[in-house]
């Protein structure tokens, strides 16, 4: 597949930007970058009826400089404070520079939590539709002035990675201030097929001081949304017409194309954004029937670890801890111990209730890993 190909047939797309992007020499935000951006994505929803979804960092390195902080706060607090300030400069300037094109900014703030619960993630899908219908661009960014380590993702580029998961949208650009992957000779990686190690030997240790991310947190948000089967561009957030022209088709930034299947929005949640609660480790016949699209039986389990409950997400692993696949537990992990390495014709008497499940992972729960 060429990037003309990948481009061509585009209603949604993710774009997220970065804070050196989005500031100029002074760290404060630079009204004319996010002028030009809100230029360029308001042509494409104009021309091309694409959807856009933006996720924007910016608000902690905002709030810094409006607050006079030199220096990104080390305390967890005054982080919160930075980011509260910040966020609000960040969607006004956005719904000033939207506004003149009929459009308007529509603010989303989320933590971990909404991606790991189903039924907020669900939410967070309808609302952002809502804002499509509604000639609005859904801008999202982490809550960052109540998300405390625990709920927190850290990093833009794997939040938008999960919304591009979420959306199923055709393709997921992530903007910086480098020009694309580049290699030892500082040359652009045009296009990257697979996620080997010679891919991440190119990320250097360097980050920004104000954003947080840098090479190796785009490849891994790359990584999420290549499993799930779409593209994802990295290219330079201040080149002029940076989006449209890369769904021109022009030759910008590195483009990493997507893996060979391409999972259901359920299958995504399953088995890229989900948490874990726990594991189940499995004999190699198990293994063997998991990879031919079977079930997964007690008969097969040898161990459980973790502490999770029916309904639950957990990885499912070969006697070497490699991972097989993910997946969603009929059983918690109290009634996987009573139950592992025996036939079902037992259950009965094992878990003393009159109605049992089949399977402890119906293959329609389950993901393979890749
Ligand atoms: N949420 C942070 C902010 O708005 C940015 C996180 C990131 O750079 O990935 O400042």
């Amino acid at each position: 597949m060429n990037r003309a190909e990948i481009v061509s047939g585009v209603t949604s797309i993710v774009v997220k930007i970065g804070t050196n992007a989005l500031t100029g020499e002074n760290g404060a935000l630079d009204h004319a970058i996010i002028t030009a951006l809100a230029d360029d994505l308001a042509r494409l929803r104009k021309d091309r009826r694409i959807y856009i979804t933006l996720v924007s960092s910016g608000a902690i390195g905002a709030g810094m400089t409006e607050m006079g902080l030199t220096a990104r706060p080390k305390d967890l607090p005054m982080l919160q404070a930075a980011a509260a300030v910040g966020q609000s400069l960040l969607m006004n300037h956005f719904a000033q520079a939207l506004k003149p094109h009929g459009l308007h900014a529509g603010q989303i703030l989320v933590t971990r939590q909404d991606f790991e619960h189903r039924l907020r993630y669900l939410n967070l899908r309808n609302c952002i539709h809502a804002l499509h219908r509604s000639d609005s661009v859904p801008i999202i960014n982490e809550n960052d002035a109540v998300a405390v380590e625990e709920i927190r993702f850290g990093d833009n580029d794997l939040i938008a990675a999960h919304v591009t998961n979420l959306l199923r949208a055709n393709v997921l650009i992530l903007l910086s201030v480098v020009d694309g992957l580049l290699d030892d000779q500082g040359r652009v990686q045009s296009t990257v097929t697979g996620m080997d190690e010679s891919v991440t030997a190119m990320v250097r240790p360097e980050k920004s001081a104000r954003g947080s991310g840098g090479m190796g947190g785009k490849l891994v948000a790359a990584g999420t949304v290549r499993t799930a089967g779409e593209p994802v561009i990295i290219a330079n957030g201040k080149t002029p017409g940076i989006v449209s022209r890369l769904l021109a088709g022009e030759p910008l930034g590195t483009l990493i194309l997507p893996g060979a299947r391409r999972l259901s929005a359920r299958s995504r949640w399953i088995g890229l954004t989900a948490r874990t609660l726990g594991s189940l480790t499995v004999d190699d016949g198990a293994k063997k029937a998991l990879k031919n699209n079977k079930s997964l039986l007690a008969r097969g389990i040898t161990a459980a670890a973790g502490e999770f409950a029916q309904g639950d997400a957990v990885v499912v692993v070969d006697g070497d801890g490699g991972i097989i696949a993910r997946g969603l537990s009929n059983y918690s992990r109290e009634e996987v111990e009573k139950i592992k390495g025996q036939k079902t014709s037992s259950f009965k008497a094992l878990l003393a209730r009159d109605t049992w499940y089949e399977e402890v992972i119906h293959r329609d729960n389950l993901v393979l890993a890749q």
